[in-house]
């Protein structure tokens, strides 16, 4: 291999690495927007069939639950763990929507399973952001004292 060619070959791998980066960080926001707006169809469709348009827009709109993030500020940290943090968040939110699956109603348990599938979806994110930042972890909900 000559001089031009190992050049090159540095540029290219140069570029692979960029690349790599850029997808590491762009696959934490698909992944998370794909369980929000994809996933859920999956989720609808078990429920029902034949309305799984309707119960997909139904667990669309649980993502409602994050107008809480307007009483934060900033209201958008991509470092801050939801979970634990926003009051529709809160260790005590989550319990009331696993109580509340217990109404025998096909709607209200609909609305419930889908803000349950949120705060799931929200903290696989806080892990995935825990994985690159020790100090995010140690500021949430998560880390004991
Ligand atoms: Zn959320």
């Amino acid at each position: 291999m000559n001089f031009d060619e190992s050049q090159t070959m540095r540029k290219f791998y140069l570029y692979l690495c960029t690349l790599k980066f850029i997808l590491l960080i762009m696959m934490q926001s698909i992944f998370h927007y794909s369980c929000h707006f994809i996933f859920i169809g999956f989720i609808a469709f078990l429920w029902d069939k034949k309305n799984w348009e309707k119960g997909w827009l139904i667990l669309a709109l649980t993502m409602l639950v994050d107008l809480d993030h307007a009483l934060a500020s900033p209201i958008f940290d991509p470092t801050r763990c939801s979970i634990g943090y926003h009051p529709l968040h809160s260790p005590f939110a989550i319990l009331f929507y696993f109580i509340g699956l217990l109404i025998p109603n096909k709607i209200s348990r609909l609305i419930f399973i889908g803000l349950i599938f949120h705060m799931i979806t929200d903290t696989i994110d806080c892990f995935w952001t825990f994985s690159k930042c020790r100090s995010c972890f140690e500021q949430s909900i998560f880390y004991f004292r």
